[in-house]
């Protein structure tokens, strides 16, 4: 039995039953059966299909949210916007699927040559927690567009949640089987993936689930796609505009109660504004309200589980055993964590060179940018950065030395369906979102004429 527990409450919510091996048979064959028949729908079927599991993430969004805010304790508001996103995901794809896909001419000596982009048949999503629905519906909303059929490992944690994603899609008038979920433990994945019913996996969680995943795919010759999570650094220039930095650095690392892998981990300040920028940070800081994931003006729920509370609570201490001092907050309660920041960290603590996933902030300083530059790379992870400067000639000057998939400057590292999304190093490979997205699971097939 796979369990839901609220760790808010540490109550049980519900308990699901594993599917059995025969099930599994029949949801992959399912599944590939679908395959023959979804492949030849057309852009605009598919469209409309995917503007009506819009309108139902819209129309019972407090339903959806709700199981969320229960499942994983994020708060209700922002579980929400959370499942508005999806909806916005859902309409970007029904819009741009077709122009994203359309053959491209290329010319050459033959009287016609092109790219014509095929889907390439079922595709397993491994997914987690910390945005159960977003994470889904980034893989689903493209994939599904492109032609190809969706079935979703979801986080143990969160199979209600999991479970209201297929019924998004069923309630939204999706052929039977176009989407699945499979209640399933993660001990039964590589069986799943060594199918040849399945063509590809994508991943999304830490860097031990990616690697066996990728692995076992890799054996198999098919593609996968890893979001590994990241460490992102803040990096704030002595000529940025400080109240401005402050509130989105604030919303960069403390949203999601931290939980997110795009979140801004490592704070890094210029050496001559470091004060008065932390004074304003720990005001803002201070102002969070904590609270029942349910209530509408709590903005810190607690983590997913305690184990995850346990483990940052772990790389805090870790941290200032090695000289890092705490400003505020570092106590934890269950799967509570308090909104924690340190100072004084260095490139060799954890709070620096691991991932953070909760509510907690290291703080490090630099005197030069080459220094700052180099702060930012010292990281094994590479998701995004956010810079913080007035000055953007400067900014457009510096984007070449990151080694990261995304700069954002003077804005928190967000994901837009429009751009896309995705790291280097460590955090993993491939892209999700925009062109980018929707074009790593198909058939790129080269068409020649004499
Ligand atoms: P995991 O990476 O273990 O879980 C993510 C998904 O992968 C889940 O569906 C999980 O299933 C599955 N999974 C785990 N191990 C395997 C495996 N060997 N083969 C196949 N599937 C697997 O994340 P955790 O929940 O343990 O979180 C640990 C840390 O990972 C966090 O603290 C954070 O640092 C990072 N993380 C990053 C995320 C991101 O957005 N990039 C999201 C979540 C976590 P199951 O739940 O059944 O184990």
């Amino acid at each position: 039995m796979i369990e839901s527990i609220n760790p808010y409450t540490g109550e049980a919510l519900e308990k699901f039953k594993e599917l059995t091996k025969a099930e599994i048979e029949t949801a992959l064959e399912n599944a590939h059966n679908r395959f023959k028949s979804w492949r030849k729908t057309s852009f605009k079927e598919r469209a409309g299909l995917m503007k009506k599991a819009a309108r139902e993430l819209k129309d019972n969004k407090e339903e959806y949210a709700r199981d969320i805010s229960l499942e994983m304790g994020k708060p209700i508001t922002q579980s929400i916007a959370e499942i508005e996103k999806c909806a916005w995901v859902c309409e970007y794809y029904a819009e741009n699927a077709e122009k994203h896909l359309s053959p491209r001419n290329i010319k050459t000596d033959a009287s016609k040559s092109y790219v014509r982009y095929e889907p390439i048949g079922v595709v397993l999503a491994v997914m987690p927690w910390n945005y159960p629905f977003w994470q889904v519906f980034r893989f689903a909303a493209p994939a599904l567009m492109a032609g190809n059929i969706g079935v979703l490992k979801h986080a143990s944690n969160v199979m209600r949640s999991a479970n209201n994603i297929q019924k998004v899609f069923e309630r939204a008038g999706f052929p039977e089987s176009c989407f699945q979920n499979l209640v399933l433990s993660s001990s039964k994945i590589e069986d799943i993936i060594k199918d040849k019913r399945i063509k590809a996996v994508t991943l999304t969680g830490s860097k031990p689930a990616g690697a066996a995943v990728a692995s076992t795919a890799s054996n198999e010759i098919k593609k996968s796609v890893l979001e590994l999570g990241g460490s992102n650094a803040l990096l704030v220039f002595k000529d940025a505009d400080i109240a401005e930095s402050v509130k989105t650095c604030v919303q960069a690392r403390f949203q999601n109660t931290g939980q997110s892998c795009i979140a801004g981990k490592r704070l890094i300040l210029h050496e001559s504004i470091a004060e008065e920028f932390l004074d304003q940070f720990l005001l803002q800081v201070r102002e969070l309200k904590s609270g029942d994931p349910l209530e509408e003006d709590t903005y810190i729920g607690t983590l997913a589980r305690v184990d995850l509370a346990e483990d940052l609570e772990k790389q805090i201490k870790e941290s200032v055993k090695a000289g890092a001092k705490i400003v505020l907050g570092g106590k934890r309660d269950g799967a509570y964590i308090e909104p924690t920041v340190l100072t004084g960290v260095t490139p060799e603590m954890s709070m620096f060179k691991e991932e953070t996933f909760g509510p907690a902030i290291g703080v490090t300083t630099f005197k030069t940018s080459e220094e700052a530059i180099d702060l930012v790379n010292q990281s094994d992870f590479g998701l995004g950065v956010s810079v913080f400067t007035e000055n953007l000639d400067f900014a457009e000057k510096i984007i070449p030395e990151f080694e990261d998939g995304a700069v954002f400057v003077n804005e928190l590292v967000k994901s837009d369906p429009r751009l896309p999304f995705g790291g280097t190093k460590i955090s993993g490979y491939g892209r999700e979102l925009s062109a980018d997205g929707i074009q790593e699971f198909v058939n790129k097939k080269t068409v020649y004429f004499k």
